[in-house]
């Protein structure tokens, strides 16, 4: 059946809708990369005025009347293909975007942007009362956000679905409950491990380098990707076939290698969407979840792996001539597996990382309910740190005040990045329950067959399906902390005893 034209008419103005979205990431891209300072301002009025326009386009009375139109063409189709999947998504969106009036939208912008500005004076200065305020608007517009929406389950739903399509909040508690009790048993039970191999100075060129040699076997097409330097490693995807990895390198440790390995997750990923989804609601990951599982997963699954290491431990000591003399592979692989209790979450080791974003989990649901005040965060914040994680935070800095994501006004998002981590271990299981080989191979530097099983069964679907379907496709089941929680087991308990 050939499709009406009220489907090509939606596809053609979904597709500059996306175009736009392309743009602003190019522009967020260049601002991180190439922009002078200076022009920071012009440049938040320049993406101000596109992401307004692609709202306006998006929430108008056409787009809902040809999505009202397409109903039955929609029944008609099975449900899982590209043309269903297409209404049904941006359907869903469209009804979110819809609820909320440009008014809210256009304060909530306003008023991230502002703190964001006073985030970044503040930190240095571990000044919590100077950001309190501008938490404060955005807690209160938050909850105007939540009040545009048919009640929930609970409040905390409603944001936590504009990251995880469909999850519920109560489906998160539950395995983050299990997990931190498995994850604070865990971290009691390792032995300290050495971290000095990776104290040590790593030129530049030589981390670019090896970097770029990791790359290169991992799948790096020099025609469809690039790489950057920048302060805050991220990838950006602007158009189909153009992914663009940035890492931040620092002389002192190995830091950039793992960043570029988590930031070629993220990639891949984009890069392995099915070309005709491209310019398309459903051009991108199935969710904030599902992509954090693919950058954890290159990162540490394969990047901290020792069949990785046995692989590259050899080339890395030729590109670091004479450093790496007094450092044995195992040595080295405990190094890069160590845990180590440590006040910042995006230096935490596989052990305590989901503990910092439990911690957020609870405090931001908490705030959002009331039962929790802006003046008591900050204590609580120390409190939690030493309960789950055992440190005492010496200052705002370096606790309440150093991620970004409160002041943004991203509530809801602090999850996505443990539910990454529990589902990446999942996932990899799936794939070597079809590959029993992908260790050896990994251990041959050969990624090609582990690529290929994550671009069928995951990357070429994009964003049809919800999270948890996905994951259900993949694995059969909902998610699980289990695995994850036997994995870090079976690595962390037996490297101490190795
Ligand atoms: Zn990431």
């Amino acid at each position: 059946m050939s499709a009406p034209a009220a489907y090509d008419d939606l596809r053609n103005r979904l597709a500059d809708i996306c175009d736009l979205g392309g743009i602003g990431q190019l522009l967020f891209w260049d601002q991180q990369t190439k922009m002078p300072v200076a022009g920071a301002n012009s440049r938040a009025e320049q993406t101000g005025t596109l992401s307004k326009l692609s709202h306006q386009l998006f929430v108008s009375d056409e787009i809902g009347g040809l999505l009202d139109e397409l109903r039955g063409y929609e029944e008609s189709l099975p449900e899982e293909s590209d043309e269903a999947s297409l209404i049904r998504v941006a359907r869903h969106d469209w009804n979110k975007a819809r609820q909320v009036p440009p008014e809210l939208t256009a304060e909530m912008r306003r008023s991230s942007s502002l703190a964001l500005r006073a985030w970044a004076e503040a930190r240095p200065k571990s000044d919590y009362q100077a950001l309190k305020p501008h938490l404060e608007q955005n807690l209160a517009l938050r909850r105007r956000y939540v009040e545009c929406f048919e009640p929930a389950d609970e409040p905390y739903d409603i944001l936590l679905d504009d990251y995880e399509r469909g999850m519920k909040t109560a489906e998160v508690r539950a395995v983050f409950e299990r997990l931190k009790e498995g994850l604070i048993e865990l971290l009691h039970a390792v032995e300290p491990a050495d971290t000095s191999p990776l104290e040590r100075v790593f030129p530049q060129e030589g981390q670019e380098r090896i970097a770029m040699h990791v790359l290169d076997r991992f799948g790096f097409d020099p025609a469809a990707w690039r790489i950057d330097p920048t302060a805050h490693p991220f990838m950006s995807s602007p158009g189909h076939k153009d992914i663009r990895l940035t890492t931040h390198y620092n002389e002192s440790g190995l830091h950039s290698l793992f960043a570029t390995m988590h930031e070629f997750g993220h990639g891949i990923y984009e890069y392995g969407i099915d070309a005709g989804l491209a310019r398309t609601p459903l051009g991108t990951g199935a969710s904030m979840g599902l992509h954090e599982s693919q950058s954890r997963m290159w990162e540490n699954l394969v990047g901290r792996s020792r069949p990785f290491w046995s692989r590259f431990y050899p080339e890395l000591r030729q590109t670091f001539p004479g450093m790496l003399d007094d450092v044995d592979e195992e040595a080295f692989f405990r190094a890069v597996n160590a845990v180590k209790p440590s006040l910042i979450r995006v230096d935490a080791d596989e052990v305590t990382y989901s503990l910092h974003i439990i911690l957020r989990f609870e405090l931001e649901q908490e705030l959002l309910a009331g039962t929790l005040s802006l003046d008591e965060l900050p204590e609580a914040w120390n409190a939690r740190m030493k309960e789950y994680i055992g440190i005492d935070v010496p200052n705002d800095a370096d606790g309440v005040l150093q991620d970004m994501h409160w002041a943004s006004g991203h509530l809801g998002y602090f999850p996505t990045y443990a539910l990454g981590n529990v589902i990446s271990v999942q996932i990899w299981n799936a794939a070597l329950e079809a590959i029993p080989e992908i260790p050896q191979q990994v251990g041959e530097g050969e990624f090609a067959p582990l690529r290929e099983w994550l671009t069928e069964n995951l990357y070429r679907h994009g964003r049809k399906f919800t999270p948890v379907e996905m994951l259900d496709r993949i694995t059969g089941g909902p998610i699980d902390p289990e695995p994850y929680l036997a994995y870090l087991r079976d690595k962390h308990l037996a490297a101490a005893t190795a």
